[in-house]
């Protein structure tokens, strides 16, 4: 499936609600779920549409949809990452939750060093980032307990960084990192568990699509 390059506000109004993909403008009243909270197309504001009933299978596929687009995940990578949830011992709902956390620009933008995945995912591209001590350009790496993100040294000149401190203050990192803003560096402590894991994602639903 290719990349997804329209409008993002019309992915929230697609699902209903807000998935935070543009940074600061979700929290200001120019978000298009505050202007136009209908769904998008020649129907989103004909109630005849929405008041029709909702199928399983279409509820699994928005909560699939959802997932992908909180996370910027295309089909096949986010197909490939639930077979290797199925694979793990454990609940495979979880499993999946856990590998979708543990990516490089999700941990980025957890940590505060950006304000939306998809920045986050842009600022590992261009190799502003070290995983223990080593440059890393791939935002679909997955981290380990105790791993050491970083920002590079060449990087920490750039405007971009030096203002860093001002976002990152606003956004506190989930409590399985630590992050030391001075130092512009993260650490993970542990892997996240369910509870750490604060998007309204129902994962069951997820399963269920995938099984049918
Ligand atoms: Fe979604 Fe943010 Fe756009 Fe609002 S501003 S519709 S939350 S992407």
């Amino acid at each position: 499936m290719a990349k997804y390059i329209g409008p993002v506000c019309k992915l929230c109004r697609r699902e209903g609600e807000k998935l935070f993909l543009k940074g600061q403008r979700c929290f200001t009243a120019k978000c298009a779920i505050e202007r136009k909270g209908y769904p998008p197309g020649e129907h989103g504001r004909d109630t005849r549409f929405r008041r029709r009933r909702v199928s399983d299978y279409q509820r699994q596929l928005r909560a699939k949809q959802k997932t992908r687009r909180v996370y910027g995940i295309r089909e096949q990578q986010f197909r490939r990452y639930y077979r290797a949830a199925l694979k793990r011992r454990g609940v495979t709902g979880e499993n999946l939750l856990q590998i979708l956390e543990r990516r490089l620009d999700n941990v980025v933008y957890r940590l505060g060093f950006a304000e939306s995945r998809a920045q986050a995912r842009v600022l590992v591209t261009h190799g502003h980032f070290n995983v223990n001590g080593r440059r890393t350009d791939i935002p679909s790496m997955l981290v380990r307990a105790g791993d050491v993100i970083e920002v590079r040294d060449g990087s920490r000149k750039r405007k971009y960084f030096k203002e860093l401190r001002e976002i990152a203050e606003k956004h506190t990192p989930p409590r399985w990192m630590e992050r030391d803003l001075e130092g512009l560096r993260g650490k993970i402590l542990a892997l996240p568990e369910r509870q750490d894991i604060d998007a309204n994602i129902n994962e069951q639903l997820i399963i269920e699509f995938y099984s049918r």
